[in-house]
């Protein structure tokens, strides 16, 4: 069916139906503007933060170590997590920056969930959905999603007309090269809160939703990817608004362990600018 179906995780069945049924609802509420009250409406079941069972203990699995090779530290392994692949365009892992494009450049993910002319990779919407939720909840306000997924082709178009009209370096620090976007993954959303202003802003970090967002996300699989102080790693300035999917486990450690950029977690060089 084309509703919204849980990844393939280990929750109860009921969990998954409680779950299935409130992220239908959210979900219509979430992206819809005119129902702005959806938590009140939306909120059957009061658990929409992460249970125990989803939030990991900080030491995950060895291969989640920051190491440059993170799947050659486990002793053999015949099935590799793909959730820890940071090389495959499909993985949850995978690490995008202007040294490291995706692999197929014209890649794109299989599970698109669109609203209102939006997408994201069906993993990313769920987990989405669940800090929406915790943002309500919190009184931090009602999440909405700008950007999410991006094709090659959209980027493509973005970047040479950046690049026509503003020249290469100016047009390249507005638009990503195709091939080079996390958007591109469907794991990375770009996100404001309903009437708190500082859309797509360095401010938004200032926010109420900013701030519980800096602090919060990580339970829910997500990291602020481009924070600020960074830019010499990330190649991105300050990006408050700019969430990546990474999964629970990933962001959790990520914060235990005090960091705050994938590349610096994985062990791969900085990537300021692109290589040619
Ligand atoms: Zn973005």
């Amino acid at each position: 069916m084309g509703g919204i179906r849980l990844k393939p995780m280990s929750q109860p069945m009921r969990t998954k139906w409680k779950f299935f049924l409130t992220s239908l609802i959210a979900l219509g509420a979430l992206f819809i503007p005119s129902l702005p009250t959806f938590a009140e409406t939306a909120s059957p079941s009061p658990s929409p933060t992460p249970s125990a069972s989803q939030v990991v203990s900080p030491s995950p699995s060895p291969s989640a170590s920051p190491t440059p090779s993170p799947t050659a530290s486990a002793p053999p392994v015949i099935n590799p997590a793909p959730a820890f692949d940071i090389n495959k365009a499909s993985s949850q892992a995978v690490v995008v920056n202007k040294i490291r494009p995706l692999k197929p450049i014209t890649y794109k993910p299989r599970d698109l969930v669109y609203y209102n002319g939006v997408a994201l990779a069906r993993v990313t919407s769920d987990s989405l959905v669940k800090l929406a939720f915790g943002m309500k909840k919190a009184g931090a306000g009602t999440l909405r999603l700008n950007s999410g997924y991006r094709a090659y082709s959209t980027q493509s178009f973005i970047y040479k007309d950046r690049v026509a009209r503003l020249g290469l370096k100016a047009g390249e620090a507005l638009a990503a090269r195709p091939g080079y976007s996390e958007h591109q993954t469907g794991l990375a959303a770009d996100v404001s809160a309903v009437g708190q202003g500082c859309v797509i802003q360095v401010c938004f970090g200032s926010t109420k939703a900013g701030k519980w967002i800096a602090a919060n996300a990580w339970q829910y699989g997500f990291i602020v990817r481009y924070p600020n102080g960074k830019t010499p790693i990330t190649g991105y300035q300050y990006e408050p608004w700019h969430l990546r999917f990474v999964g629970i486990e990933i962001a959790t450690d990520m914060r235990a362990k005090k960091i705050s950029v994938l590349e610096t977690y994985w062990g791969l060089p900085a990537a300021p600018t692109y290589l040619y």
